[in-house]
């Protein structure tokens, strides 16, 4: 790649920062990172009715909470603002004006009932709509006698000769504003722009640009699409997915590390086959010719795995950040209430260690981990399973037993207690963890054994083992089975 990189994402705030808008202004960003450039937010705001400064702030939020910074943009300004489009009328005015000078472009006075009249035609000759042409050589005299019938003007592009599949297009509305396609050239020239990377949906305005570019005598940016962005069923992502917006994921505990990394292998296939990469080896990796051209996929199941080792990942070089997501959905869930001491986060931050990559999302820890922070509630399935044979009562009382005797809570000395109670029995130790896993946790799944009984501490464990033997000779074996 040669020349100075600078690219820009270009947002319309007409709602929250989209997963699919995310994603390429990840690309954007990595691309002038990589390439040592600058990257630019530009805001699109010439839809008046749906946008709103409200949405502009929001999509500026979650940008950098995903981690991206800009040189240049509406709240940092730079050399070539202003970066609103609606702060840029006189801009577009001056460019429009140039357009018409020099006759590359015309007003247009066909009303609205004379536009609709020719779509009703062409539909009717079973030919696609296109411009007419009716207002592309009006002498002067002819356009003063419009105005003077009360016409307002529209400014038309005038296509040149040898492009059939184009017709003359609207480049600024009768009020003077600008339309998307006109506005964009002005502002990917006027703040220099090497590459104007953006959605697939863009790909049929490209070549309108390439001609507005051409008459104003300006070199295009070098253009690229992304790919659609598509769900696991291979169709267009959308709501019936789940969620769509950055502020979801970031709601539901997504780390913004994680998604960036799964941003990245939408569309970018590392040679290795590599999945996960820090940000600064993203950077340095990251290689545009690398991009595929086919479809890519919102794979959430994929997305969940990487979160999952983010999590770990960060808890170990920031504890407080994973703490404070999972405090979060203990709360959400009452198994948490009020004032989180200390010791609780801290018990809270064992619990996450322990549980590992099983915690994909902060909302996990109910799910696998619910017995950490309420009295075990019993899956009569895993009951059934493990606490109903005979002799089961027996194994139990041996392992509390020992367990009550250790005087060091340990994780060695856990395993080897567990271990040594099992042998004493005469049996296999998988025929005691899984008896005790029941009775501790209520369930057959979760993480290891020793790690959950050291965790949870010698009160709790000698107290559950008590309440499991009594449940089990109070209703006998096969009355507890039945829950
Ligand atoms: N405002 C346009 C959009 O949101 C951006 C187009 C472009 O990047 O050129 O789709």
């Amino acid at each position: 790649m040669t020349g100075h990189v600078r690219t820009r994402y270009a947002p319309s705030p007409t709602g929250f920062l989209h997963v699919g808008g995310a994603w390429m202004a990840f690309f954007n960003w990595l691309f002038a990172r990589h390439s040592k450039g600058q990257f630019i937010i530009r805001i699109e705001d010439t839809d008046r009715d749906r946008s709103t400064e409200a949405y502009e702030a929001a999509i500026i939020e979650d940008l950098r909470w995903l981690g991206i910074d800009w040189e240049e943009g509406p709240d940092a300004g730079g050399p070539y603002g202003p970066y609103r489009q609606t702060e840029r009328s006189a801009l577009y005015h001056e460019h429009a004006a140039l357009l018409r000078a020099r006759g590359a472009a015309y007003p247009c006075y066909c009303t609205r009932e004379e536009l609709e009249a020719d779509r009703e035609q062409a539909i009717a000759e079973h030919r696609p709509y296109r411009y007419v042409g009716r207002c592309r050589n009006l002498s002067e005299a002819e356009r003063r006698q419009r105005e003077a019938d009360g016409r307002v003007a529209t400014l038309r592009f005038r296509v040149p000769e040898g492009h059939p599949d184009l017709d003359d297009f609207i480049i600024q509305r009768s009020d003077g504003t600008p339309l998307y396609n006109f506005a964009n050239v002005v502002d990917d020239h006027g703040m220099h722009m090497s590459h104007s990377l953006r959605g697939s949906e863009h790909l049929s305005n490209t070549p309108r640009q390439v001609l507005i570019y051409e008459a104003l005598g300006w070199t295009p940016p070098r253009f690229a699409h992304f790919p659609l962005l598509l769900g696991i069923d291979r169709k267009k992502l959308s709501k019936r997915h789940g969620d769509t917006s950055v502020r979801d994921y970031a709601r539901l505990g997504y780390l913004p590390a994680a998604l960036v990394n799964f941003f990245a292998l939408m569309g970018w296939y590392p040679e290795d086959g590599r999945e996960l990469f820090t940000v600064p080896e993203l950077i340095e990796r990251f290689r545009i010719e690398e991009m595929g051209k086919s479809a890519a996929v919102f794979d959430i199941q994929k997305l969940n795995w990487m979160n999952g080792v983010y999590m770990q990942a960060v808890y170990r070089q920031n504890p407080d950040r994973v703490i404070d997501l999972v405090v979060a959905s203990l709360k959400d869930e009452h198994l948490l209430n009020g004032e989180v001491s200390p010791e609780v986060r801290a018990y809270v931050g064992r619990v996450v260690a322990i549980l590992g990559e099983r915690l994909r999302l902060p909302g996990d820890v109910v799910t696998y981990g619910d017995f950490f922070f309420r009295d075990v509630e019993y899956d009569p399935q895993a009951v059934q399973k493990h606490l109903s044979a005979p002799g089961v009562t027996e194994l139990l009382r041996r392992a509390r037993a020992a367990l009550g005797a250790l005087p060091a809570w340990t994780l060695a000395a856990i395993d080897a207690t567990v271990r040594g109670a099992a042998a004493q029995s005469g049996v296999a130790a998988k025929d005691v963890i899984h008896p005790l896993r029941v009775a501790l946790t209520g369930k057959t799944v979760g993480p290891g054994l020793f790690e959950l009984i050291e965790v949870l501490g010698k009160e709790c464990v000698l107290a559950r083992l008590d309440r499991a033997i009594a449940l089990i000779e109070s209703t006998g074996p096969s009355a507890a089975a039945r829950g």
